[in-house]
Formats: structure tokens, sequence, C-alpha cells
């Protein structure tokens, strides 16, 4: 066996929790994001994006917004492997991030810095502490930019809907689209299924 694990392998235990071994590439696209829902020991949504062969994520306690007014606390997290997006289901208790995930919105993003000016990478934004990205989700569409505003260990951004035609401060889908896109079911639902094991 391999000493060189990453930190996300050493955090898991694959056999236990049925999570994704990040083995293999994955059904995740070069340009795809997920938000997954983790009621985990806080709520939160896990955003993420596939940049350079693995999701770059961010754990967002209030999830995305659509009004442009309001700035989104966006916590940088290590790493994931591209099949990670497909994962639903409940983490056992003991393992790292314990608790129910769901998928609760995925689909395709375009680099707004990539424009011939700026010409701006997905990886040379992540590092300049600036990303703008327009997300083509089942239910966030759009334009979203990502500030860091304090580096370290685990750097803190913040997640902001652009003003463009897809805001509107009234529309709320962290409050009013509760169920999976990938499976329709709500989070009490994926819960249920962890008790079965
Ligand atoms: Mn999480």
């Amino acid at each position: 066996m391999g000493s060189d694990k990453s930190e996300y392998d050493k955090k898991r235990n694959l056999e236990k929790s049925g999570e994704p071994s990040g083995n293999s590439s994955g059904s995740a696209g070069k340009n795809s994001f997920v938000i997954q829902k983790h009621d985990a020991s806080h709520l939160h949504y896990d955003f993420r994006l596939a940049i350079d062969g693995a999701l770059k994520s961010w754990a967002v306690p209030k999830g995305p917004s659509m009004d442009p007014s309001e700035k989104r606390l966006a916590v940088e997290v290590e790493d994931h492997p591209l099949d990670y997006a497909d994962f639903e289901g409940v983490i056992p208790e003991g393992e790292y991030g314990a608790g129910t995930v769901m998928v609760w919105d995925r689909g395709t993003y375009s680099n707004l810095r990539a424009d011939k000016e700026k010409d701006s990478s997905m990886a040379e934004s992540h590092k300049a502490g600036l990303i703008e990205v327009w997300l083509k989700g089942e239910k966030i569409e759009g334009g979203y930019a990502l500030k860091r505003f304090r580096g370290g260990k685990k750097p803190q951004w913040l997640l902001i809907k652009m003003d463009d035609e897809k805001a509107d401060a009234r529309r709320k889908p962290t409050s009013t689209e509760n169920e999976s896109v990938k499976s329709g079911r709500d989070m009490d639902e994926i819960a249920e299924e962890g008790d079965d094991d």
C-alpha cells in the first residue's frame, strides 16, 4: 500500500462510509460544479468547482444567495476527488463529516475571467483569490464571484451573486427548493436510508 495518501483519503474510512475512493476519473466533467447540502455538526452547503482534475471546495454555512447585496461566507476546505460530486448518502458517526449529504444542485460553469483581456485560467483565479463563474445548474443559474479576504490554513472567501439578469432578491432556493437534484429526496429521506445500514 502506498503511504502517500491525500488528506482526503486519510480522513475517511472509505469502506465504512461508502464514499467515492477518488481512484476513478469520476462522472464529473471538466467544467462541472456541485453544491452538496451537508447536515453535519452544523448544516452547511459544500460548493465545489472542478478545477484541474480536483474539486476545489468551500463550506458555505448559508448556501448561495440570488441577491447581489448578500455576501455569503465560504470557508475553503480540502480538495475532493471529482467523483465525490455524485455522492449522496450518510457519512457514519465517528467519520470525518458525519451526517447526511444531498446533491442539492449540479451543473456546469464557465470562467468569466477567461476573456481575452483578463485571460485568467481557473487555477490562476483561484490562486489570485478572485474567481468569477457563470453557473448553469438546475436550481442556480447566473454569475457568481468568490473573493478571498483572509488566507491561512482555512482561507475565508465571500460568495456573491453577480448583478446580472439572473439576480433575484426574492428567490430563496435554499429555503424553497429542498429536494435532491440527483434523487428527488429530501434530507430526511436520505437520512432514513442511512438508518438501514
Ligand atoms: Mn461539508
